[in-house]
C-alpha cells in the first residue's frame, strides 16, 4: 500500500492511483495534503529543496510507502532543478508537476512517478535511453522514455 499526499491545484488521486495500479500493482491511499514546509524554499532561486519535502513526511510516516506529489519547482544541491526524487531509507519520493505540465501531463507524471518508486524498491539509473530507470535530464528524455524497463532492470527487480 502506498499514501499519496498531493500538494498541488489539481486533484491527480484517481490517475495517480491508475498508473500505480497499471504499471507497479501497487493499491493507494489518499491521505491528507502535507503542507511544503517553509524552510524548504530557497528565496534566491525559488526554488523548493526536495529533501525537505521528505523529511516534512518521514516524521509521520504510517504507510509501507509515501509518494508526495506538489506543483512547485523542485531541486536538489548541485542540480538546477529535478523532477524528482526518491529517498531508500525513508521509503518516500517526491515527483512535481511544475516542469511536465501540457497535454502531456498525464504520461509524464506516470513516467517520473514510476521512476521514483522503483528507486524505493531498489532500482538504480540504467543507461539504456528508453528505460523507465534512465535519469531525465531534460523533459524530452522523460517524452522519449518508455513506461517500462529494460530487460536487464527487469531482472534486476525481479532478483530484489
Ligand atoms: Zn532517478
Ligand atoms: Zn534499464
Amino acid at each position: 500500500m502506498i499514501a499519496i499526499h498531493q500538494q498541488t491545484g489539481l486533484d491527480l488521486f484517481n490517475p495517480l492511483q491508475e498508473i500505480l495500479k497499471k504499471h507497479l500493482n501497487l493499491s493507494a491511499a489518499c491521505v491528507p495534503s502535507i503542507d511544503v514546509p517553509a524552510n524548504a524554499r530557497d528565496p534566491l532561486r525559488n526554488q523548493y529543496n526536495a529533501n525537505a519535502i521528505t523529511h516534512a513526511i518521514t516524521a509521520s510516516r504510517k504507510f509501507d510507502l509515501h509518494l508526495v506529489v506538489v506543483d512547485v519547482d523542485l531541486y536538489a544541491p548541485g542540480m538546477n532543478f529535478i523532477f524528482g526524487q526518491a529517498d531508500p531509507v525513508s521509503k518516500t519520493a517526491v515527483v512535481s508537476i511544475y516542469r511536465l505540465a501540457g497535454t502531456r501531463l498525464n504520461e509524464r507524471l506516470a513516467k517520473e512517478v514510476v521512476h521514483e518508486i522503483l528507486h524505493l524498491l531498489g532500482l538504480s539509473h540504467c543507461p539504456d535511453s528508453d528505460c523507465i530507470m534512465y535519469f531525465s535530464n531534460t523533459i524530452a528524455d522523460t517524452d522519449r522514455k518508455k513506461v517500462s524497463l529494460c530487460n536487464s532492470c527487469r531482472r534486476k527487480l525481479e532478483a530484489l
